[in-house]
C-alpha cells in the first residue's frame, strides 16, 4: 500500500508537468494557518529538519511544493538524506541550511510590491525519515498588514489559499492552542469550501501553553468538528541542542515529554491524537485513501486526455515525430539549399554584366565631364561626317581628349568599385537569407548569419580589390582594340544612347505634362535661359569690377516649382541634342570603319575599354572574392552555427519557431499521458490485486 502513495506522488508530479488543469490534479496536502500559527514548526517537525525561511517580514512569499520521497535503507545501509529543487539544476542539497537559504533566496526575489505570488517553487526531500507525501505551504494569513505591505496583500494571500485548497486536496489547517478556534482564519477558509470537514485536519500547535483540560477539549473537536479530526502537537524547536542530535530529535523529545507528563488527559484511554508521529500517520493514511479514491477518476480524465491528444496528433501531423535535433538538421539543410541556389546569381557572365553596367554609367560620366561640356563637341560630329577628313588629319587635341577620357576610367577606382559592387550583392544575400522563414523565428541565428558573412568578406575586399586594380594596371597604359571588339562596343554605344535618347524624353514628357502641356513649357524654358542669360552678364560685370545693382526678381510670373521643373527640362533637352548628334556620329560610315576612328568615337571606344575592365574584373573577383566565400560560408555555418549547441539550447532553438513548438509540445503531452497512463494501469492490476478500489460517494 506504501507503494501506491509512492506511485501516486510520481505520477501526480508527472501530471503537473502535463498541464494545471484540475482535471489532471491528483490530492495534496495543503498547509494553511495565520502567520505565527506554528505552521513552519510543524513542517519542519514532519520533515525532521529546520528548512525553511525564518524572519518576520513575510519570509514565505511563494507556495512550496514540498514532495517528501521515503528512501527506505537497502541491506542496512541508510542512504543519505537530501533536497532537490529540480527547477534550478543544482543538484543534490544535503546541507539543509543551503536548502534554507535557497528557499529565502527565491522568496525574496518576489519584489515587495507583488508581496506574493502564485508561482511555485518545487522541492523534493529525499530521506529515511520522512513518509512519501506531497504538501504545499502557502504563506501564512496576516491579520494586519504593515507599513510596506500593499494595502490588498491580506486578499491576495487569501485567494492564493483559496485556489490551493480546492478539491481535491486535503486541507492542513493549523491553528495555535492559545488562540480561540473562533478566530482561526484557516479553519474558516476551510469551513468555505468544505464545510462538513470531510477533507480537512485541523492541527493544534503549542498545546504546551494551555492548560491540558483546555488542550484535550479542543482536540475533541466539539465545537468546530472535522470528520478527519484534530492533532495536537508541541513543535516548538527548543533553541539550543546537543551537536549529537538533530533539531528533529530534540523537538520530538520535548514533545513526547510534555505529552506523556499529562497522560490522563491524552493517555491512549483518551482517544485522542497527539504529537507529531500520529500527526505524520495520520496524513499518510488520509493522502492514501485520498489518493485511492482518486485513482479511478484521473484514470478515466488521463484516458480522456490521451484520446483526444493521440487524435490531434493524426489529424494535425498525421502521426509524423519529430526532435528538436531533426529540426536543427533541417535548418542547416535548408540554409544551405536556398545558398546553393542564390550562388548561381554570382557565376562569371552574370557578374560580368552587373560590372559592365557600373562602368557603363562611369562611361557616360566621364564622357559628359569630357566631352559634352566642351564646346567644340559638334565639330567632332561633323568631322565623323565628312567623308573627306582622315583619322590622321584630326587636331591632336582630340587625341588628347582621348587619352584622358580613357585614362580617367580605367583611373576610377575601379578595383575598389567593382569589388564592392559584388560584395554588397552577397551581402544582400545574406540579408535576404536571414531574413526569410524559418529564421524570422531565429534572430540570433539570423544575426550570426549576417556576421559570418560580414567577417568573410571584411577579410576578403581590401585582398580583392587591390588585386583587381593590379591586374587593371595595363589599360592605363595602353589598349588594343581589334576591329570585332571595336563593332561590339560600337553597337553598345549606340544602345546605351538610345537608352538614354529614351529616358531623356520620357522626363521632357512629364514634365510637359506636370506643367501643363508643351506650349506652357516652352515660355517656362524660354523665361529660364533669359534668366541664367542676365545672370551670366551680371557675372561678367561684376568680374570686370563694374557696379552691379540687384535687379529686382522677376520669378513672381511663374511658381517656384515650375521654374525649378524647366531648369530640369533645359538640362534634359541640352542632352537630348547632344546625344542624337553623338548618336549620329555613332552610326556613321567613319565610326562603322573600325578602330582607326577612334579619335572620332571616343564612346565606341571607352566602352570597349569598360569591357575589358568588367572582363579582367569579373576574373579576378572569382577568384579572391566569390571563390572564397562560396567555400567558407557553409563551413561557418557547419561548424559554428548550430553545431556547437548542448541539448537544452538546441531544444530552446527549435521552440523559437512556434509551428515547431506547438508540434513539439503535443509530442510530448501525448508522450507524457502515454507514460502516465502506463503507470496507472499497473497500479489497478496492483490494487485489484490486493484489495476492491475503494469508492467514496
Ligand atoms: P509560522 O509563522 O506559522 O510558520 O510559525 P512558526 O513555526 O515560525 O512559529 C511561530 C512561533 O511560535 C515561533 O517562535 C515558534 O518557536 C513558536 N512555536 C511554534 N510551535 C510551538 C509550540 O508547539 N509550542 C510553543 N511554546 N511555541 C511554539
Amino acid at each position: 500500500l506504501m507503494h501506491l502513495t509512492k506511485k501516486l506522488i510520481e505520477i501526480r508530479s508527472m501530471l503537473l508537468s502535463i498541464d494545471q488543469s484540475d482535471a489532471l490534479k491528483l490530492p495534496s496536502i495543503v498547509v494553511i494557518g495565520s502567520q505565527s500559527s506554528g505552521k513552519s514548526s510543524v513542517l519542519e517537525a514532519i520533515v525532521g529538519h529546520e528548512f525553511l525561511p525564518k524572519g518576520n517580514n513575510m519570509v514565505t512569499r511563494r507556495p512550496i511544493e514540498l514532495t517528501l520521497v521515503h528512501t527506505p535503507a537497502t541491506n542496512g545501509k541508510v542512504p543519505e538524506e537530501y533536497g532537490e529543487f529540480p527547477a534550478l539544476g543544482l543538484g543534490k542539497i544535503t546541507n539543509f541550511s543551503n536548502i534554507q537559504q535557497t528557499l529565502t533566496d527565491l522568496n525574496l526575489a518576489v519584489p515587495a510590491t507583488e508581496a506574493v505570488s502564485n508561482d511555485p517553487i518545487d522541492l523534493r526531500i529525499y530521506s529515511p525519515n520522512v513518509p512519501d507525501l506531497t504538501l504545499i505551504d502557502l504563506p501564512g494569513y496576516v491579520q494586519i498588514a504593515s507599513m510596506d505591505q500593499p494595502e490588498t496583500l491580506k486578499e491576495k494571500i487569501a485567494g492564493l489559499c483559496e485556489n490551493y485548497i480546492r478539491e481535491p486536496n486535503i486541507i492542513l489547517a493549523v491553528c495555535a492552542a492559545d488562540v480561540d478556534l473562533a478566530n482561526s482564519p484557516a479553519l474558516r477558509a476551510s469551513r468555505k469550501v468544505d464545510p462538513l470537514g470531510l477533507r480537512t485536519i485541523g492541527v493544534i500547535t503549542k498545546m504546551d501553553l494551555v492548560p491540558p483540560e483546555q488542550g484535550a477539549t479542543i482536540l475533541a473537536g466539539n465545537r468546530y468538528p472535522l470528520h478527519l479530526g484534530y492533532v495536537g502537537v508541541v513543535a516548538k524547536s527548543s533553541g539550543k541542542k546537543p551537536s549529537s542530535e538533530s533539531a528533529g530529535t530534540v523537538a520530538r523529545r520535548s514533545e513526547g515529554d510534555y505529552f506523556g507528563s499529562h497522560r490522563e488527559h491524552f493517555g491512549a484511554s483518551s482517544s485522542l491524537m497527539v504529537g507529531t508521529d500520529t500527526l505524520r500517520r495520520r496524513l499518510m493514511e488520509v493522502l492514501e485513501s485520498s489518493m485511492a479514491s482518486s485513482l479511478h477518476g484521473i484514470t478515466n480524465a488521463v484516458q480522456l486526455e490521451l484520446e483526444e491528444a493521440t487524435y490531434q496528433f493524426k489529424v494535425q501531423y498525421n502521426d509524423r515525430r519529430i526532435t528538436a535535433e531533426s529540426y536543427v538538421a533541417e535548418t542547416v539543410d535548408t540554409l544551405k539549399a536556398r545558398f546553393k541556389e542564390f550562388t548561381t546569381q554570382f557565376r562569371k557572365p552574370q557578374v560580368r554584366a552587373k560590372l559592365k553596367a557600373m562602368l557603363d554609367d562611369k562611361v557616360m560620366d566621364v564622357l559628359e565631364q569630357l566631352y559634352w561640356l566642351d564646346k567644340r563637341a559638334p565639330e567632332l560630329g561633323a568631322l565623323a561626317a565628312d567623308a573627306k577628313v582622315k583619322p590622321g588629319d584630326v587636331e591632336p587635341y582630340w587625341r588628347h581628349k582621348l587619352e584622358a577620357a580613357s585614362s580617367l576610367l580605367t583611373k576610377s577606382g575601379v578595383g575598389r568599385d567593382s569589388t564592392l559592387l559584388v560584395a554588397d550583392g552577397l551581402r544582400a544575400l545574406i540579408d535576404s537569407i536571414a531574413s526569410g522563414e524559418p529564421f524570422t523565428f531565429h534572430p540570433r541565428a539570423a544575426e550570426r548569419l549576417i556576421q559570418y558573412s560580414h567577417m568573410i568578406l571584411r577579410d576578403r575586399i581590401g585582398v580583392t580589390s587591390d588585386q583587381v586594380e593590379n591586374c587593371i594596371k595595363p589599360f592605363k597604359y595602353e589598349v588594343d582594340v581589334d576591329e570585332r571588339e571595336w563593332e561590339q562596343g560600337r553597337g553598345r554605344a549606340v544602345e546605351l544612347f538610345e537608352n538614354e535618347v529614351t529616358m531623356c524624353e520620357n522626363k521632357l514628357k512629364d514634365i510637359r505634362k506636370k506643367v501643363g502641356g508643351s506650349r506652357r513649357l516652352n515660355g517656362l524654358m524660354g523665361y529660364v535661359k533669359d534668366l541664367e542669360e542676365k545672370a551670366k552678364e551680371r557675372n561678367n560685370r561684376r568680374l570686370a569690377g563694374e557696379e552691379t545693382t540687384e535687379e529686382e526678381s522677376e520669378s513672381y510670373r511663374y511658381p517656384p516649382a515650375q521654374i525649378l521643373d524647366a531648369r530640369h527640362a533645359v538640362l534634359y533637352s541640352d542632352r537630348l541634342s547632344i546625344l542624337k548628334l553623338r548618336l549620329a556620329a555613332l552610326k556613321s560610315k567613319r565610326c562603322r570603319a573600325g578602330p582607326e576612328s577612334d579619335v572620332l568615337c571616343p564612346e565606341a571606344f571607352l566602352n570597349v575599354v569598360a569591357d575589358k575592365l568588367a572582363y579582367t574584373s569579373t576574373m579576378f573577383i572569382n577568384i579572391e572574392l566569390l571563390d572564397h566565400f562560396f567555400y567558407q560560408f557553409p563551413r561557418e555555418i557547419d561548424s559554428r552555427l548550430l553545431y556547437d549547441l548542448d541539448r537544452s539550447e538546441i531544444v530552446e532553438f527549435a521552440r523559437e519557431n512556434p509551428v515547431v513548438r506547438k508540434h513539439l509540445d503535443l509530442q510530448e503531452r501525448k508522450d507524457k499521458l502515454e507514460e502516465v497512463m502506463k503507470q496507472l494501469n499497473s497500479l489497478s492490476t496492483l490494487r485489484t490485486d490486493t484489495q476492491p478500489t475503494p469508492r467514496r460517494q
